[in-house]
């Protein structure tokens, strides 16, 4: 691999090409024949030359984009049998918008089926294995897309986020991921799991470069009616300090059970670096964290069930052929859909039958609206909120796949975040037994500029390198 290639971030690549130190072509070919030749099964599909008219303030550098993206003739399966080989006539939002700044797609990422997972384990593709540790998993849903460019098989990648699927992965994998504001993005293309909580956003080297593509993915979208103008452009960090910036610490949340020695030990160096910067960090509680990862395993699988449905063997993808219509879509579906996607359709099914919608989405809906308000009361008198990204480092590939409850757990701290709408980053805060672990900072509502400028501090801080694992090939 040529080094010095391979050792810039996707923001230096993109000055060298504007200086005319670098060739577009050179890059993508770098990036092609490294994404071409992965053995972590990070990649479902990747792209054979770089497309003739690239052009923009992103310079060429390559994105690998996950496969719940439609993307216009490529194939776009989200990870599912249902979709095998279906090639969408358009191009979700997201993706166009990053085409037009200059990024051209490298390749489609492997993902958990329809995005539901921890682990990247309900994929139809195969597992992905992390780069760090490769009888690990890379987190999910979004663990392709962690995968690559974690192993520098992609300067950068674009995921989604619903319940942690951009968090989760980046923090298992050692790199930086951003989950939007809700509605910051558009969701216009991207195949839907739960519609009230899914968001796009960057897995990156690091945080320059997340504010970097960031800034290019943002933007109110006439066709996502849930689409937002954000309000002010996204900058590009340089913040070295944390003066006067004060942390919040959901004291009973990060010292409740299941969480690793070691994910504890590098969330309170961190928070001791953070100190270093001229940071105040305080406890605060979030009473209904408890449950908010039940009211979201009633309120995902419930959009779920209703997206889903979309899914029949007329429209796209697979077909059972039966003897009659009814039987050929529960064949279709039966044959088509993985088992933790039927898990979520019968859950959500129930969930909004007649009779127990109050007792159970009615309620997951009000804890909701209590997750939003405690967090939002935290923010009238904290800058952020910050936790460990993932109670524990990357787990062994197989060790929870008969344990739903415990792959769900995965999502502890990164879901009051989903149910409320607000911005949260993942950045590495060091290893803990050759593991990366990740550190979590939210804020309120479109304050992704001072996230951003927070990370970038800590990021300097912590000195965490993540060279190491682009030579596990
Ligand atoms: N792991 C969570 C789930 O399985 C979150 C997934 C996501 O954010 N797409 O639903």
């Amino acid at each position: 691999m040529s080094e010095e290639l391979q050792a810039l971030s996707a923001a230096d690549a993109a000055a060298a090409i504007a200086k005319g130190d670098l060739g577009r072509g050179e890059l993508f070919e770098h990036y092609r024949a490294r994404a071409a030749s992965d053995e972590l099964n990070a990649f479902t599909w990747v792209a054979e030359s770089m497309p003739d008219s690239v052009d923009g303030p992103l310079g060429g550098v390559p994105i690998a984009v996950k496969d719940l993206f439609c993307t216009e003739g490529i194939p776009s399966q989200a990870g599912s049998k249902i979709l095998a080989g279906y090639c969408p006539p358009y191009t979700a939002t997201a993706v166009a918008n990053l085409e037009a700044a200059g990024a051209p797609i490298l390749g489609k990422t492997n993902q958990d089926e329809f995005a539901m997972g921890s682990s990247n384990e309900n994929s139809a593709y195969g597992p992905v294995q992390n780069p760090w540790d490769r009888s690990r998993v890379p987190g999910g849903s979004s663990g392709g897309s962690a995968a690559a460019v974690a192993a520098g098989l992609a300067p950068w990648a674009l995921g989604t986020d619903t319940g942690g699927s951009i968090r989760q992965p980046a923090a298992l994998c050692g790199i930086v991921g951003l989950k939007p504001t809700y509605g910051a993005v558009s969701r216009y293309g991207m195949i839907a799991f739960a519609s009230s909580l899914d968001s796009a956003g960057p897995l990156t080297r690091n945080v320059t470069d997340a504010a970097l593509f960031y800034r290019h993915l943002v933007g109110r979208d006439s066709a996502d009616a849930t689409s937002v103008s954000f309000p002010e452009p996204i900058a590009l960090p340089t913040s070295e300090r944390l003066d006067g910036i004060t942390l919040a610490v959901p004291a009973a949340l990060v010292d409740g059970d299941g969480i690793e020695a070691g994910v504890r030990d590098s969330f309170e160096a961190a928070l001791e670096s953070a100190r270093g910067l001229g940071a105040t960090v305080v406890s605060c509680e979030i009473p209904s964290a408890p449950y908010a990862l039940s009211a979201y395993y009633v309120i995902a699988p419930a959009e779920a069930s209703s997206n889903l449905a979309r899914f029949d063997g007329v429209r796209y993808g697979l077909r059972v052929d039966a003897t009659n219509l009814d039987a050929m879509y529960t064949e279709t579906r039966h044959d088509g859909f993985g088992d933790e996607v039927k898990r979520r359709i019968l859950i959500g099914t129930y969930a909004l039958s007649s009779g127990y919608y109050d007792a159970y989405y009615g309620r997951a809906q009000r804890v909701r609206t209590v997750v939003a308000s405690e967090l939002s009361a935290i923010f009238q008198t904290a800058d952020f909120i910050v936790t460990p990204t993932s109670p524990t480092v990357a787990f062994g590939l197989g060790e929870r796949t008969a344990d739903p409850l415990a792959m769900y757990l995965s999502d502890l701290f990164t879901i009051p975040m989903s149910l409320a709408g607000t911005p949260a980053i993942s950045i590495p805060s060091g290893l803990s037994d050759g593991l990366p672990v990740g550190l979590q900072i939210c804020g309120p509502a479109f304050s992704e500029n001072r996230i951003l400028g927070a990370a970038h501090a800590l990021e300097r801080a912590i000195g965490f390198d993540g060279s190491s694992a682009w030579s596990a090939l």
